[in-house]
């Protein structure tokens, strides 16, 4: 699901090597039709589904000579996956739309490779107990749940003490808060280390990312905020720590390259061989580790006080979020702006404690609207 998006090209890479073992039975995109028809006539799906309505057409005809069913709409991304055929979804859609499909792929019973995180920041309670009645598994595909993921395999009910989540500290983790004022959409898409969509780039930028990933953390691992720590740490080779109470504390490494945690997901329990490129430690000679500055990067404050309010908050986080992110992408906001918007919009909003699936599409659509009032003040 997402197969035109960033982590949803790199999974066919991966699906292209490791023909043996994987094949490509669904493959859903939203907007780009040029790609999803090229990555149809490549890999050969039974089924292909396009988001938007609009280019159906254009992806019907050009697969009509293939034995590949094109269907079209958001619904379909849903209904496609109740197919008996397929036997593990990897939901690499981008922002809060992901989290019907992941409802329904739990409703029936596919294991998930989850690389969303704005589904489990919006609905993680849900989300989690639906996983835990149905029997589900969810392996994560972010590279920093992944480390966690991989640090926990062996250790069966040992307690964790607390995680570390590392940040590479983005594309401005060297400029001051008055230089952030005027930064460009350019220079916050082009991230030193990771190769990523739009979306996900900006939020690198501004560290929401990194918020996201903690109350990800939360639901994934079943912790309390206060459990969860983030660290900086510019070279991007440790993806995580896991802290143990006989103060052993365990940690994943790679050269920083999504295939790898993708690979990882689709074929866990199993380490296949690839070719991706090894950690060569004598390359690296060093690593740094550093406090992150809340004051620059207050969009990490800010996601963490929604972790700890809970309830709808982190759903205002994301839906404010996601639109200012948008404003900035088309140029009506500056950089620094989209803290403040995310800000404005979690003071709007009192909290409902245990939210419904109901209550949280109501709190997106109404934090979306409020948003966009606090762009157009
Ligand atoms: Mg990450």
């Amino acid at each position: 699901m997402g197969s035109t998006g960033s982590v949803g090209i790199q999974a066919l890479q991966i699906i292209e090597e490791q023909h043996d073992y994987f094949q490509a039975e669904v493959l859903t995109g939203f907007d780009n039709s040029k790609l999803l028809i090229q990555q149809a006539i490549k890999f050969q799906p039974n089924v292909v589904v396009i988001g938007n309505d609009n280019h159906y057409k254009e992806v019907f005809d050009a697969l009509d000579s293939l034995d590949i069913q094109v269907y079209s709409g958001e619904k379909a991304i849903e209904q496609v996956l109740e197919m008996d055929t397929i036997d593990m979804v990897l939901l690499a859609i981008v922002g809060f739309n992901a989290l019907k499909p992941l409802l329904v792929a739990l409703e029936n019973k596919k294991p998930i490779a989850l690389a969303n995180k704005e589904s489990l920041v919006v609905a993680g309670q849900i989300i989690s107990e639906r996983a835990l009645e149905s029997g589900t598994k969810i392996i994560p595909v972010d590279s920093e749940h992944s480390a966690i993921f991989q640090s926990l395999m062996g250790e069966f009910n040992n307690p964790i003490q607390k995680i570390v989540l590392t940040a590479s500290g983005g594309p401005f983790l060297n400029l001051g808060i008055n230089e952030l004022e005027t930064v460009t959409v350019k220079q916050a898409l082009n991230h030193p280390n990771w190769d990523m969509g739009d979306k996900v780039s900006i939020d690198s930028a501004t560290m929401m990312n990194k918020g996201f990933e903690a109350i990800a953390a939360k639901w994934l691992f079943d912790l309390n905020p206060e459990q969860i720590e983030v660290v900086l740490h510019p070279q991007s080779i440790v993806h995580s720590f896991v802290y143990f109470s006989d103060a052993s504390v365990k940690a994943q490494f790679s050269v920083s390259d999504m295939r790898i945690p993708i690979q990882f997901a689709l074929a866990y329990p199993n380490r296949l061989k690839n070719n991706l490129e090894q950690l060569d430690l004598l390359k690296i000679a060093k690593m740094d580790f550093a406090k992150i500055d809340t004051e620059k990067f207050s969009n990490l404050a800010l996601a963490f006080e929604a972790l700890k309010l809970g309830g709808n908050i982190p759903c205002v986080l994301n839906a404010s979020n996601e639109i200012a992110v948008k404003a900035f992408l088309s140029g009506r906001i500056g950089f620094m702006q989209i803290g403040k918007i995310v800000e404005q919009s979690i003071q709007m909003f009192s909290a409902i404690s245990k939210p419904t699936l109901n209550d949280l599409f109501e709190t997106d659509f109404e934090a979306r609207i409020k948003a966009e009032e606090i762009i157009n003040r």
